[in-house]
């Protein structure tokens, strides 16, 4: 009989942590293999792990991941795939917005021979516009700048199977875009749709600084498109700055000179603007580069004595 793990990362969840098990349970029941639930807790400061202990002490099913700190849900996630040791894996979150039921059909696409099932949301309650337009936008810039298939309208709710958990736990990559990795790995991919629910209860866990680190990781992570921009802006730069000095020496020939100080000034100006982000945008990059050569672990744990 094979094993299904599934990993969820929790930070802060107490409201919805034992709903959360429950639910899972009953579906992992009926899907007639052997199956583990792995909590990661990402440093929560709420009665999370407590409630944790407490459902492990009843359930043999349930293993605990516990960070020192919160390190961030891509990385709770990445702590998970590397202790799940499941012929297939699924990932969850943990505050039902995407709903436990919708596993029983992933895990029959895979028995079915996929290799990744994505699940695809057809819709998004309980979330702002706000977030359903910027998400929107977001998704066809980075399918745009990096040429990566990176599926519109799907987050980290999927099924991978061992092979591709083999591989992405292989990539030690320290900021890491889980889905944005899982689209360029290849192997047969499919899709599940269902629609997201709103959250069970509480707030959301990512604040839109966690949101921006994300989007940037992804497009940092998957392209040099940025940089080209930076290539191409200097490089029209240098010939505006050419055509201007010619401007100039025509403009002190002919005596127009006064009327184009402004003009250049305000020039300058824009040139020093596109200068400084441009030294951002290599800045992003080099960041990067620091962070896979410091080689720091990607997550601490800080061991759970039982109860
Ligand atoms: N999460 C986490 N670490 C964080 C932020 C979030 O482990 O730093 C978990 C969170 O507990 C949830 C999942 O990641 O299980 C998705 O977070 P959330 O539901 O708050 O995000 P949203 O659905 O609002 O985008
Ligand atoms: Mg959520």
């Amino acid at each position: 009989m094979s094993k299904i793990s599934v990993v969820i990362p929790a930070y802060n969840e107490e409201e919805v942590i034992v709903e959360s098990h429950k639910r899972l349970s009953e579906v992992m029941q009926k899907c007639n293999h052997n199956y583990e639930l792995i909590f990661v807790n990402d440093g929560s400061r709420d009665k999370t792990v407590p409630s944790l202990q407490e459902i492990k002490s009843k359930d043999d099913h349930v293993k605990i991941i516990n960070f020192s700190r919160n390190f961030g849900h891509q990385i709770a996630v990445t702590a998970g795939l590397d202790n799940a040791d499941g012929d297939a894996i699924v990932i969850i979150d943990a505050d039902l917005q995407d709903p436990p039921e919708v596993i029983l059909d992933m895990i029959q696409k895979w028995e079915n021979g996929a290799e990744v099932v994505h699940g695809r949301r057809l819709s998004r309650q309980g979330e702002t516009a706000f977030k359903k337009v910027t998400a929107k936008a977001y998704y066809r810039i980075l399918r745009s700048l990096t040429g990566v298939e990176i599926p519109v309208d799907v987050g980290d709710f999927r099924l991978i199977d061992k092979k591709v958990r083999d591989v992405l736990c292989a990539m030690p990559e320290h900021n890491r875009y889980i889905r944005g990795l899982v689209a360029l790995v290849g192997f047969r991919q499919e899709f599940t749709d269902y629609v997201r629910d709103p959250r069970l209860a509480g707030e959301t866990k990512y604040s839109m600084k966690k949101m921006l680190k994300l989007a940037s990781d992804g497009i940092f992570a998957l392209s040099y498109t940025p940089i080209r921009i930076v290539t191409f802006v200097g490089f029209t730069l240098f010939v505006l700055g050419g055509m201007s000095g010619i401007y100039n020496i025509l403009a002190e020939i002919f005596d127009w000179w006064d009327s184009f100080v402004l003009i250049i000034a305000t020039f300058a100006m824009l040139s020093s603007g596109v200068i400084m982000l441009s030294v951002g945008c290599i800045g992003e990059y080099i960041a990067r580069i620091c962070d896979e050569v410091k080689a720091r672990p990607l997550y601490i744990e800080n061991m759970l004595k039982d109860k």
